[in-house]
């Protein structure tokens, strides 16, 4: 099958396009943008660590582990954490509350921060609010195997960045504490 292909006719250089040849048209205004910058320049390099950038509000930064106003671990052990991590950063080992076989603690909180995203996901699938992303950031070592935390210093890195905390779940919610049967000592329904 034939196809006719159509060209367009070249056009002749004009008089202005000589000119702009011969005169380095396009290259001046490629030092005219140059120049402009140089005459203003104002700095946008940090002098860091002096001067520190301002975080967005909703900055994503070390995770830390929570706890209720009267220092009891938030965290109540059932792994939904551990589940939601893409990375395979999070490791706990729940266990149930001695005298209390109802309730469950983790008796052991690992995190792997070499490998976590800052994704948040974790934070999403915590159902009691035991996870929270700190502002920190400041976490360069020299040796890596100081970024495996354990519970406790997740629980620091909370205490630190997290003074104000809520309080206790059966204390917000009072019907939690009627259904629980564990919580004898927390206000009971009223009749
Ligand atoms: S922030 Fe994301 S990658 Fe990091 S521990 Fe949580 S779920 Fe895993
Ligand atoms: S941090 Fe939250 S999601 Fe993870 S084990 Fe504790 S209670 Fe469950």
């Amino acid at each position: 099958m034939n196809v006719a292909v159509t060209t367009q006719p070249k056009r002749k250089p004009s008089f202005g396009d000589w000119l702009k040849t011969l005169t380095f048209y396009e290259l001046l205004v490629g030092m005219k943008a140059t120049l402009t910058h140089l005459l203003n320049y104002k700095p946008i390099t940090l002098q860091y660590p002096h001067e520190k950038r301002l975080l967005p509000d909703n900055y994503r930064g070390m995770l830390a582990l929570l706890r209720y106003d009267d220092g009891t671990e938030k965290c109540v052990g059932c792994d939904l954490c551990e589940a939601a991590c893409p990375s395979r950063v999070i490791r706990v080992v729940s266990g149930e509350v001695p005298g209390e076989p109802t309730k469950r603690y983790s008796k052991e909180y690992y995190m792997d921060m070499t490998r976590c995203l800052f994704c948040g996901l974790c934070v999403d699938a915590c159902p009691v609010d035991a996870l929270g992303m700190t502002r920190e950031f400041e976490w360069a070592v020299y040796d890596k195997r100081q970024l495996h935390l354990n519970k406790q210093q997740l629980l620091a890195i909370g205490d630190r960045s997290f003074p104000v905390r809520e309080k206790r779940l059966e204390l917000q919610h009072p019907n939690v504490a009627f259904f629980n049967v564990t919580f004898k000592h927390l206000p009971q329904k009223e009749n």
